[in-house]
């Protein structure tokens, strides 16, 4: 088996397909057991057209379910950097993909990958809705929105008919007293509709943030980027902030033509008159240069171990006040240095720093790198603005050094495609 192959069998074995996918089994084959009794195929045109219906709208959705999942979003490829050296100072640099973000994408820590025009992770796809696929999600939910409202139908029908039965066969309705109800059934049906209509309503919900995505143009994680923009200018009136646009929405048709043919590369973008490829991630750079500010500093002075319920490392508080949040818990060691962003009584989240040594070795620490710990593990650097400083200059250098590498690679290739075309030339 090729590893390709091997690859995207494994996307199915995660508890959001399986569970989709057994869930979709089940309604299904209910659906089709009650359709039977009810409106027996076959019977008249219509029963045809019906039971047509629900074969169509079975295998549209898983289609568009499995292609969703297989296509995946595109991801940026690793190492990635602008074609113009002088771009990459637009840009936002990637530890984890050790590249640039191009405009629009974002680094998922699920997928762990660069992701083009990501939109959120979706666990049901077991991956991120982005450039590539986000077509194919949306025409998902479509055909998953017609099953559930046209199975949940055909079953309410069929369970009336069959709770009916004695009555109809009293009014000497003998034609329409065919569904028969056992115990087994009952309940098959009550699970099918109590699913049909949980998703029902989750698909309403979900197409209509997704409607409201393809109209504007704007991802959700953009509304965020477009929010703290607006809150950025309310919040320092002093300081005259240029506006800022969004640069990508250029009316609804040409929004839709862009997410339904998925044209372009991925990497540039039609934008707005006024507006360049780097409107957005230039605001992006000056939002992490205000969240920095505001970031605090600690050293680790015990080890973390990332575990969820620490309660033999750090005992029962700790425990007892887990943060309410699915986000990661990361494992720290002495000497450690993080930048906390949010703090909780028994908990911080923050970002561990990566050290020289490490970022010199290109080595990863197993684990996430942003995420929850539990407070007592860490002490406050008391000189804050010093060491928040250091670290700004930190980060600076090493986004410098890979500046410095990428004008190295750079310069490397243009002596090869200099030498390759004298060659070329000699040759002719
Ligand atoms: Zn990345
Ligand atoms: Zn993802």
């Amino acid at each position: 088996m090729s590893c390709d192959l091997k690859d995207d069998l494994r996307r199915f074995l995660h508890w959001g397909p399986i569970t989709l996918l057994g869930l979709t089994l089940v309604v299904t084959w209910t659906v089709i057991d009650m359709n039977a009794m009810w409106w027996t195929p076959g019977e008249s045109p219509g029963s045809v057209i019906n039971y047509s219906l629900i074969w169509l709208h079975t295998l549209g959705t898983l289609y568009h379910f499995v292609k969703a999942l297989l296509v995946g979003p595109g991801f940026i490829p690793l190492r990635w950097h602008p074609e113009r050296i002088k771009d990459a100072e637009h840009l936002q640099f990637c530890l984890r993909c050790d590249g640039y973000k191009a405009p629009r994408s974002h680094h998922c820590r699920r997928c762990d990958r660069c992701v083009i025009k990501m939109d959120h992770h979706c666990p049901w796809i077991n991956g991120c809705v982005g450039w590539s696929n986000q077509a194919s999600f949306i025409y998902f939910l479509l055909f998953f929105l017609s099953a559930s409202l046209h199975g949940g139908a055909i079953i309410i029908c069929a369970v009336v008919r069959g709770l009916g039965k004695r009555w109809l066969i009293k009014q000497g309705l003998h034609h329409m007293a065919t569904v028969h109800l056992t115990p087994s059934n009952l309940m098959a049906c009550v699970l099918s509709l109590g699913v049909t209509t949980g998703t029902g309503l989750a698909s309403i919900k979900l197409l209509y943030m997704q409607l409201k995505v393809i109209l504007r143009n704007q991802t959700e994680i953009e509304s965020w980027i477009v929010k703290k923009a607006a809150f950025r200018r309310n919040a320092y009136p002093g300081k005259r902030i240029r506006p800022f646009v969004f640069p990508y929405n250029l009316g609804w048709k040409a929004n839709c033509r862009e997410v339904f043919l998925a044209s372009g590369d991925g990497i540039s973008w039609p934008v707005l008159p006024g507006c360049d490829q780097y409107t957005i991630t230039r605001e992006q750079l000056e939002q992490k240069k205000d969240k920095r500010a505001r970031t605090r500093s600690y050293r680790c002075i015990r080890p973390a171990t990332g575990n969820w319920v620490p309660i033999i490392s750090q005992g029962l508080w700790t425990s007892l006040n887990i943060p309410c949040t699915d986000d990661p818990r990361i494992v720290l060691q002495p000497d450690d240095l993080v930048q906390v962003t949010r703090i909780q009584d028994y908990w911080l989240y923050g970002e561990r720093v990566r050290s020289e040594e490490q970022n010199e070795k290109g080595s990863r620490r197993k684990g996430a790198i942003r995420g929850w710990f539990p407070s007592c593990c860490v002490l406050e650097i008391p000189n804050e603005e010093s060491e928040a400083e250091e670290d700004n200059d930190e980060t600076e250098q090493m986004e410098q050094k890979s500046k410095k590498t990428f004008k190295e690679i750079a310069s490397q290739n243009k002596r090869m495609l200099d030498l390759a075309t004298f060659i070329l030339k000699r040759n002719s």
